[in-house]
């Protein structure tokens, strides 16, 4: 019997491939439907504009680690509703060419490895038309010898003609895999976060992507205000509904610039501490089937902008203290399916 009491990406990918296929994170250029879609263009409450990208494509936050001290004048990315919702979409290829460049030199350098999947990551990467967004594909794809394609999204953000182009990459590389965010399985939840979908719309989406021979890795996130135990089960059912291949377990982080913050501010709103996202994951992935990869456990905004939880350990002391509070336990990812 495995020793990690869960399912992990890294395992997996060994199994699978035999090696480790590492994700290069390109930001394309894409905004969001829901950021577009709302008056002050700043879509959920929680969304952080400047976390929506690949940690090491922030290069002005480099110098700041784990512990820095919060910052709470930080920037927020807003879109006019005008602009965006004409659509116009149009990207860099130069830009593209060089963040692929770094990526995978970084990547090479580092780990010694040239397993490579292009991860478009960066807030919605099928919002454009679908010419547009095969040409950004068929570029991206063409800089490299890719193993994997990874398109994060959302679930309202996707329709056949999208999905047929995607598919037709499963030609390209081994693996093509959409990320879809459901959040939460309770629409009372969806509304209170302004996500801007439903859980059927969530729902139907998963379904089409796997009617299109996709990959489905689902985004869930945990500890949000309102949330229990019932809620939580919520989601579990639906995740178990659907199986992805893999998902990511995130905690609610309250980010400066957000909306969500400004309630933290009034004393409304905090977000889970360690213990009770220790506790959430561990109830989480006790009742998901072994089968379904995880790919996440934990968000890790930088502490620079992270205004709660503030006392939250870094990815590898939280592993740690779950890995041995399931071994403790004697639970693993799925034994109470
Ligand atoms: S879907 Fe993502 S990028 Fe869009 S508003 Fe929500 S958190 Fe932000």
């Amino acid at each position: 019997m495995p020793s990690c009491p869960y399912n992990s990406y890294s395992s997996s990918l060994l199994s699978r491939f035999g090696y480790k296929v590492f994700r290069v994170g390109v930001d394309a250029g894409f905004t969001c439907p829901n950021r577009c879609g709302s008056p002050d263009g700043r879509g959920c409450i929680y969304c952080d504009s400047q976390g929506a990208r690949a940690a090491y494509l922030r290069s002005s936050e480099s110098a700041y680690r784990h512990d820095s001290g919060f910052e709470s004048g930080i920037d927020t990315i807003a879109y006019k509703s005008e602009d965006c919702l004409k659509n116009t979409f149009t990207f860099d290829s130069e830009d593209i060419k060089k963040q692929v460049e770094r990526g995978t030199s970084f990547i090479s350098r580092r780990y010694k490895t040239y397993h490579f999947a292009l991860y478009l990551q960066s807030f919605s990467n099928t919002f454009a038309p679908v010419a547009k967004l095969k040409e950004l594909y068929d570029y991206a794809l063409s800089l490299c010898s890719w193993e994997g394609f990874i398109i994060s999204t959302r679930p309202d953000c996707i329709d056949d003609a999208k999905l047929d182009l995607l598919a037709s990459y499963k030609d390209v590389c081994t693996s093509v895999c959409v990320e879809l965010g459901l959040q939460s399985g309770s629409d009372e939840i969806l509304r209170a976060m302004r996500r801007g979908h439903d859980v059927s719309c969530f729902l139907n989406a998963a379904e089409a992507v796997r009617h299109h021979g996709l990959e489905l890795c689902v985004h869930v996130l945990t500890g949000f205000p309102g949330e229990g135990r019932s809620e939580l089960d919520m989601t579990i059912d639906v995740v178990n509904k659907v199986h992805p291949d893999a998902i990511k377990i995130h905690n609610l982080n309250i980010a400066a610039g957000t909306e969500l913050y400004e309630r933290f501010l009034e004393g409304e709103v905090t977000a889970p501490c360690l213990t009770r996202h220790v506790e959430n994951t561990v109830y989480f992935l006790r009742r998901i089937p072994y089968d379904i990869v995880v790919e996440r456990l934990m968000c890790e905004t930088p502490n620079h902008r992270l205004a709660s939880p503030r006392l939250f350990p870094d990815k590898n002391r939280f592993l740690r203290l779950l890995e041995r509070t399931m071994a403790e336990r004697g639970a693993r990812q799925g034994d109470l399916c």
